[in-house]
């Protein structure tokens, strides 16, 4: 089994177009603790990716991840663009190193969580976007093979969300507030999570 280039673009599209309807919210939250740039940087970045679908949907899966990488960074910006860029270019670089989907979903995924910590000189528990993407890699890893994967995955980020509010941010500039951050939901941790419900959402609705 290996995931079919049009589940794939679909994916994209989904994951794209939710990022791109929550930018009030995320700007919101990105006002409370940050610049406020958040939701216009990441709309920015997913408007360039829908713009690309058709030729990165026609790539091979490896390429297709790293050009959704390279577009983000050249487009996203601020913090997340980077970190994002790295997410998807080492996904797709792990993909290049003989690994297949979905049999290697956690080793690919993986890959690109390292990469955004490695980038961000970061981890979990700092209030970040690594707050939903690392206790997702778990997920993925203790969870495989589960017939609720899907419904765990989508459990996960929601909670990981929520679990970033009485967190002090140590990374970013929301660390810049100090105590101040605490009470707050991280701007980067949500769009995470509205991108993989996106992603778990379509799934749902394919199988
Ligand atoms: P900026 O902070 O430059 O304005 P954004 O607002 O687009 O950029 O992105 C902010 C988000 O980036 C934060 O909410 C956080 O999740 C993430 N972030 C910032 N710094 C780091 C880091 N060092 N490691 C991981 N994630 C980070
Ligand atoms: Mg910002």
């Amino acid at each position: 089994m290996s995931l079919q280039p049009d589940t794939f673009k679909t994916l994209v599209k989904a994951a794209a177009e939710q990022v791109i309807a929550s930018a009030p919210e995320l700007t919101a939250l990105d006002q409370a603790i940050g610049d406020g740039d958040h939701g216009a940087n990441m709309k920015r970045g997913f408007e360039a990716v829908l713009s690309k679908l058709d030729t990165i949907g026609a790539q091979p899966l490896d390429e297709a991840l790293k050009s959704i990488g390279k577009t983000l960074v050249m487009t996203v910006g601020g913090a997340s663009g980077p970190l994002y860029g790295s997410f998807f270019l080492a996904a797709g670089e792990a993909l290049s190193q003989h690994k297949s989907l979905p049999e290697n979903l956690a080793d690919v995924f993986g890959s690109g969580v390292n990469a955004v910590s490695a980038r961000g000189r970061s981890h979990a528990g700092e209030k970040t976007m690594l707050d939903v993407l690392v206790p997702v890699l778990e997920t993925l890893k203790t969870e495989a093979g589960r017939p609720d994967l899907i419904e765990r995955i989508r459990a996960t980020a929601s909670e990981s969300v929520e679990r970033t509010a009485p967190m002090q941010a140590t990374k970013g500039r929301a660390s810049f507030l100090g105590a101040r951050s605490i009470g707050h939901i991280d701007p980067g941790a949500k769009s995470s999570c509205v991108m993989l419900h996106a992603v778990c959402s379509t799934l749902e609705e394919r199988t």
